[in-house]
């Protein structure tokens, strides 16, 4: 395996700094040997339910589990229509398809990155039942309208909040706001298990009765199965690992948009980046760090062979899926959407990047865009006095 300069995304050092923590969680849970919908998880989702501020929170399998159930409860079935953002990871349209709906994407808004909601209307037809707004990158995508929509034509609203753990929108939490809020524990989200997990909040108790059953093959209480239900369990050592990270989700939080603004002002002014490097949405939680660049491809090539590792999200937009050809969409059907999987790069984001690693990363950019007209042996003294001069400015203080 490539060792990275400057990884993605680097879990180990989350995982060093709570060692001790986590290892007794997990002895604690093997002691008991109750690995089921046990205790771990009846305390995380108390806990979770208390951090977003909702009434009833499920434990459940996955973040795609997590949709495909809240939209199941909600009596999305076969005939259905459930519109979503093209501009999304493909599990949102994958759980409108395993409930046999058909998925209906619409473009996307290049600044909230939600659904354009001038767009929303001209998609409604009589088969629709639900929206699927998701709040991409950690940014909460605009839901006035979508709720105004919404209510007008008699929609669920599902959130997906699968990047979106702890963002707030109008001072609620992404995943609170609609008919049901689903998040993933994928081990690289904001909040992220050992392996899979996911969760549906809601403040509605029919849709809470519901997903409790369909994700125990829908028996309510002992063998006493009202609904054909899967199984699909946030089983106790994700639980219990979760429930020990939970307290430090907001101050990891605060980590990352602390390296977002410093990427932003450390590439201000490159003239390869195209879009604004600033969140104008103070709640954002950066799950991903996503810049427009020109010459993108030829871009992450140099950043790798600097030892920085980069993501595109996403590279083939839903429409252009070959496992979704069925829908009969066509290349130039979704503008934004296409433009974004030309030109989006996604830039190292975790929250234990340090303040050097952010240099290095905006240091490789610049210098792809300016290519260096000295030598190159020249260059690491450059940086070097630059950033001597940099430390100074800032009173000494010397942190990585
Ligand atoms: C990660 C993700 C999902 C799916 O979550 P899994 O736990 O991987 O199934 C759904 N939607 C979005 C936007 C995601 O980022």
């Amino acid at each position: 395996m490539t060792r990275w300069r400057v990884p993605f995304v680097d879990l180990s050092a989350q995982h060093r700094a709570l060692a001790e923590d986590l290892q007794t969680a997990l002895r604690v849970v093997v002691e008991r040997s109750i690995f089921i919908q046990g205790d771990e998880l009846h305390e995380f989702e108390q806990q979770f339910a208390a951090y977003l501020n909702v009434p009833w929170a499920l434990g459940v399998g996955s973040g795609l589990d997590a949709l495909r159930l809240a939209l199941v409860a909600l009596g999305i079935r076969s005939g259905d229509e459930v519109i979503l953002p093209a501009n999304t990871f493909i599990a949102t349209a994958l759980a409108v398809s395993a409930t046999g709906a058909r998925p209906v994407l619409v473009d996307v808004d290049e600044v909230n990155l939600g659904i354009d909601v001038g767009r929303l209307l001209k998609v409604i037809t009589p088969r629709t039942k639900a929206i699927i707004p998701v709040h991409l990158y950690g940014r909460a995508c605009e839901l006035t309208q979508i709720l105004e929509v919404a209510a007008r034509k008699n929609l669920w609203v599902v959130e997906d909040a699968c990047q979106a753990h702890g963002a707030r929108w109008n001072g609620r939490s992404c995943g609170t706001v609609g008919d049901a809020g689903c998040f993933s524990f994928y081990p690289s989200k904001n909040l992220g298990g050992a392996g899979d997990g996911g969760m549906v909040v809601t403040s509605r108790r029919d849709v809470a009765e519901r997903v409790r059953a369909l994700r125990d093959y829908g028996q309510v209480g002992k063998a006493h199965h009202v609904m054909k239900g899967l199984n699909s369990r946030l089983d106790e050592i994700q639980a219990a690992i979760l429930r020990t990270k939970l307290p430090h989700l907001d101050d990891w939080n605060r980590r990352r948009a602390a390296h977002a603004a410093r990427y932003a002002e450390l590439l201000k002014g490159c003239d390869g980046l195209r879009a604004t490097l600033h969140s104008p949405f103070p709640e954002d939680v950066f799950h991903l760090y996503v810049v427009r660049v020109r010459e993108r491809d030829a871009l992450k090539d140099h950043l790798a062979r600097r030892g920085i590792e980069t993501g595109i999200h996403y590279p083939v937009p839903i429409h252009l899926q070959p496992a979704y050809a069925d829908l009969g969409y066509r290349q130039g059907d979704f503008e934004v959407t296409e433009r974004f999987a030309r030109d989006a790069l996604s830039l190292p984001m975790y929250p234990e990047l340090s303040r050097r690693r952010t240099e290095l990363v905006a240091d490789a950019v610049r210098e792809f865009y300016q290519p260096p007209r000295r030598p190159d042996r020249s260059q690491p003294r450059v940086r070097a006095n630059r950033r001597a001069i940099r430390r100074s400015l800032r009173g000494g203080s010397a942190s990585a």
